[in-house]
């Protein structure tokens, strides 16, 4: 897949590391050294790391690397949102977007070069798929966020929060999303809390199940429909996984705690806004610890869609409110850069037929796990 012959230590969580190291007859401990250089002081020359002997070093630099994307853009938009397009070696390029709130800062990170999913009202989506990310991909993603920010380790993290809401699926590429979430939650990697991980996905039923027992990070379901008939629209996925054993497994991934799921509903105006829709939201999420953030629908080229008015919005949420369900309205960010959600398109080949999307994703998922 990548052109470099040498092994991207960005790849390995710690485990991976502690194997490596083992393997080559040296002490396991070698990992953290290396991830606290990594992760924690943002240093990827080896030279530069002092309590590895020099011949440690030299091995290192000799069979490995640590592969960053290149900066193909880097723009802020009024609101203080930073959108940054990476190129990665094999030339795709994605999206990757931070969001700077009064109490923390979200990095937006992308787990695939497009998407197989094909939601009606996504910009991804109309982009096609071209391949999963690897795990370093999705690493460096943080690594250069942090670095670009200017974060140390003896201040507090510009990046508090990550949210794994960028361009593609998380859950079709479950494996390396994982490892690069157990870097995230590493003391030697990011140090993040699984509360402020989260991992948002149109409803890859088994994924989800799996997932709880690897690393129950926060779970946020893209809904967008109270009913199959609806979903089946938006989200074709739901062909596959309808609602109801999806509101099952969300029901099983958070268990008997105080953790509840996100629900995402995207408000698109006179499709799924209405005062019916609302009300059947609240039956169908009846028994399900949750949380709904609505989400004004961001417009981009050739889209059939419009986003609800304000007063629609603020109805809807009404409804929801007063039934009970913790429901905010995400506020739009970034859209005058275009890097609010579902608006992030990268840059990169479509390897798929439109029709062949879908049908790709429902084979995938003998894959996962
Ligand atoms: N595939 C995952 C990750 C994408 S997250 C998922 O489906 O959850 C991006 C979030 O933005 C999802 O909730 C997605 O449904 C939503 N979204 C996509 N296109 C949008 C648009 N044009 N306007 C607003 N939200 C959108």
């Amino acid at each position: 897949m990548t052109a470099s012959p040498t092994i991207n230590l960005l790849d390995y969580d710690r485990a991976g590391l502690e194997a490596y190291f083992t393997a080559r007859g040296e002490q396991p401990f070698r990992a953290t050294q290396l991830m606290k250089w990594i992760y924690g002081q943002g240093v990827t020359d080896f030279a530069a790391m002092t309590n590895i002997s020099k011949a440690l070093r030299a091995g290192l630099a000799a069979g490995t690397s640590i592969r960053l994307p290149e900066i193909a853009a880097d723009d802020v938009s009024d609101d203080g949102s930073r959108k940054w397009l990476f190129r990665l070696e094999d030339g795709n390029c994605i999206e990757t977007v931070f969001i700077p709130e009064a109490d923390r800062g979200t990095l937006c990170v992308s787990s695939q070069v497009g998407c197989m999913l094909n939601c009606s009202f996504c910009s991804t989506a109309s982009q096609g798929f071209n391949r999963n990310l690897s795990t370093g991909e999705i690493i460096a993603q943080v690594w250069m966020a942090a670095h670009l920010l200017g974060q140390r380790p003896d201040t507090p993290r510009q990046v508090s929060n990550v949210v794994m809401m960028g361009m593609g699926e998380p859950l079709l590429n479950y494996d390396n999303v994982v490892r690069a979430i157990r870097i995230m939650l590493d003391d030697y990697g990011y140090g993040l809390s699984k509360r402020r991980v989260t991992l948002s996905t149109a409803g890859v039923i088994p994924a989800i199940r799996q997932l709880r027992e690897d690393c129950d990070v926060s779970l946020a379901v893209s809904l967008h429909a109270p009913d199959d008939a609806l979903r089946n629209e938006l989200v074709p996925l739901n062909r596959k996984y309808p609602i109801g054993e999806l509101l099952d497994s969300c029901r099983e991934y958070v268990g008997e705690g105080r953790r509840r799921v996100t629900f995402e509903y995207v408000m698109l105006a006179g499709i799924n806004d209405t005062d019916r829709h609302a009300r059947e939201l609240v039956r169908c999420l009846r028994g399900v610890p949750a949380k709904v953030n609505l989400i004004p629908f961001n417009p981009f080229p050739a889209t059939r869609y419009r986003r609800s008015d304000q007063s629609r919005i603020d109805r809807f949420f009404a409804i929801l409110n007063r039934a009970g369900i913790v429901t905010i309205t995400r506020r739009t960010r970034g859209d005058d850069i275009d890097a609010a959600c579902g608006q992030l398109a990268g840059e990169f080949r479509d390897r798929t037929r439109r029709r062949e999307r879908v049908q790709a994703t429902i084979q995938v998922q003998g894959h996962v796990q």
